[in-house]
């Protein structure tokens, strides 16, 4: 890392017994991210020599791939940088703070040769430290290690088993805090990168008890050490999963107040999950990793649904997070749902084969033709342990016969749909799969089990997420418009859904609304014109589409009611009550009705 300001991370790659030519190639995707980044399009000033000053010829084959004609050398270097000036937890990043990076993003791979031991060093610029969930290489430095037990110089040397590792072991180097922490002797670490209101310590020990809760479920621990790097940023909340540690994107304002730190928390404990939910048990589609291509499976809903459904179950039974919480959440989940035309047109399986095109690249229509495997996948999750707990089981010991029994070969496609049926029979295991797997009914939740259930009502206002229980100053039924609008400074519609009056009458996404009926609107008098017009009103929109003013009249129609909450039933019986505890971990509660 020579050149800090100018992004460009040096690369020197040592490759013994080079043959007489070699192939390389650099990854196209990263796993647990589908989508084709082409990272090999950061490379620059490739060349290779046979470290004794003679220069080996080099031939670029295509888009990430080179030819090295080593020609007998003992070893072939390949020097080249990388451009990385993209903060992502799927990219690589340098700046005068820190360096980060995925080795997907930055390690060509020798064609056949994966599966040997790779040695990785960091050489970071004076004064930076580095943080990685691979083990120290013999004389290297312990990275995890605490501030007095770590010797003041020494190299950053680390050894992985094999390419898939080293890729999938992302590194951290810079002036970050580290804070670390043992569970079941094994030690843990947190180094967190940014500016921002965290409490370390207290992150720390919540962290511990998520690891500790998952530990119990799962029965142990199946790593040697794991990290999680945190990096603070003011737009973007993301993660992604790897077998000893993960990379989380964190909001600064993540801390405070408790809800957004218990947000925070929930993307703690999915990413950790991922550590046997993706990446223990893979889906068998992916075994073993193709770095240079898409790998398709139907089995993501299973994978980030189920792992969505947990993040918010360890909250609860680690008592990070109350119950109430959870009922807003899954109201919320419910209600964008209800609100999504796309959800009648794609099944969780389509979803799935098709991330690599749909989920990784929205646009303004995918409401109306796509879902998310995350967001219905969640639910689909919750429908299926209430299922299994009406049985008698739940999706706890689903998730751990599918982890021992598919752990080594990966789970085959109708590796859930076949452990379902040997708890619940074949027949209804089919009839599940094919309403909420392969098809697009409405979700079937066995709410009345854990004494809960479901209610309706109409959205009041264009920021109503639902999950809540509707104002009591509801006011005379609104007109239905049918268009989301942007939140930033200009009212520009984002989506427009499928059949809605705005559909019908050609409001488009992009378009910018800058009057109606001649005055000027902002959001909240945009919709208070539709509670003064009401159902059966006219909306007189002026708009600006692209550089071209329109005027869009849109004749109303009455409001769905497709905002959802979540509330315990009146009496629930001590079964309801007890089955709440059982899944929940925490009494039912009794006042969020
Ligand atoms: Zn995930």
């Amino acid at each position: 890392m020579p050149e800090p300001h100018g992004h460009l991370f040096h690369v020197d790659l040592a490759i013994e017994q080079p043959g007489d030519e070699l192939v390389l190639a650099l990854p196209v995707w990263t796993p647990g991210s589908y989508l084709v980044r082409e990272f090999a399009r950061h490379i620059e000033g490739l060349a290779a020599d046979d470290g004794a000053g003679r220069a080996l010829e080099v031939e670029r084959l295509d888009k990430h791939r080179f030819r090295v004609a080593a020609r007998g050398a003992t070893v072939a270097w390949v020097r080249y940088r990388v451009f990385a000036h993209e903060l992502t937890v799927r990219t690589c990043h340098l700046d005068g703070t820190h360096g980060f990076f995925n080795g997907a993003g930055l390690f060509l791979y020798g064609e056949g040769r994966l599966r040997e031991e790779h040695l990785l060093e960091v050489v970071p610029p004076p004064g930076w430290k580095v943080a990685t969930a691979l083990a120290p290489a013999p004389g290297g430095r312990d990275p995890l290690g605490d501030a007095e037990g770590d010797p003041r110089d020494g190299r950053w040397l680390f050894r992985a088993r094999d390419y898939d590792e080293l890729v999938d072991s992302p590194v951290e180097a810079g002036t970050h805090q580290l804070a670390t922490f043992e569970v079941l002797g094994k030690r843990h670490a947190i180094a967190l990168w940014g500016r921002g209101g965290f409490d370390l310590d207290r992150l720390s020990e919540d962290a511990r008890r998520i690891v500790e809760h998952f530990a119990g479920l799962m029965g142990g621990l199946p790593y040697a050490r794991y990290l999680f790097i945190v990096h603070l940023n003011s737009a973007a909340r993301g993660g992604l999963e790897h077998a000893s540690s993960t990379t989380l994107l964190v909001k600064r304002s993540g801390f405070f107040p408790r809800d957004a730190y218990e947000e925070t928390l929930g993307l703690f404990a999915h990413e950790f999950l991922h550590v046997w939910n993706v990446k223990g048990l893979r889906p068998a589609a992916l075994v073993p990793y193709d770095y240079g291509r898409e790998q398709y499976t139907r089995l993501l809903w299973w994978f980030e649904g189920v792992t969505s459904y947990y993040e918010e179950l360890a909250l609860l039974r680690t008592r990070l997070a109350e119950p109430k919480r959870y009922l807003k959440h899954l109201g919320e989940e419910l209600t964008s749902l209800a609100r999504l035309p796309g959800a009648a047109k794609m099944s969780l399986e389509d979803a799935s084969l098709t991330a690599w095109v749909k989920y990784y690249r929205p646009d303004e229509n995918s409401a109306n033709s796509a879902v998310s495997y995350y967001q219905k996948g969640e639910l689909v999750a919750l429908a299926l342990d209430l299922l299994l707990r009406r049985a008698g089981g739940s999706l706890d010991d689903l998730l751990r016969t599918l982890h021992q029994r598919h752990a080594a070969r990966g789970l085959p496609e109708d590796g859930v749909e076949v452990a379902l049926a040997e708890r619940v029979g074949g027949s209804a295991a089919s009839a599940f799969f094919d309403k909420h797997v392969r098809g697009t009914g409405r979700i079937d939740l066995d709410l009345e089990l854990v004494g809960l259930e479901i209610r309706r009502r109409r959205a009041q206002g264009f920021d109503d997420k639902g999950g809540t229980p509707p104002r009591p100053d509801g006011g005379p039924p609104q007109g239905w418009l049918g268009a989301t609008v942007g939140s930033g400074p200009r009212l520009t519609v984002s989506s427009v859904s499928e059949g809605s009056p705005a559909w019908r009458a050609g409001l488009y996404a992009e378009d910018e609304i800058v009057a109606e009926s001649g005055f000027r609107v902002d959001r909240a008098a945009l919709w208070d014109r539709l509670g003064e017009r009401g159902p059966e009103g006219v909306l007189g929109l002026t708009v600006f589409r692209r550089d071209e003013l329109v005027e869009v009249s849109v004749p109303l129609a009455p409001a769905p009611e497709d905002t959802l909450w979540v509330e315990p039933v009146a009496s629930p019986t001590p079964a309801q009550r007890a089955a709440f505890q059982a899944w929940c971990g925490a009494p039912l509660p009794a006042d969020a009705r």
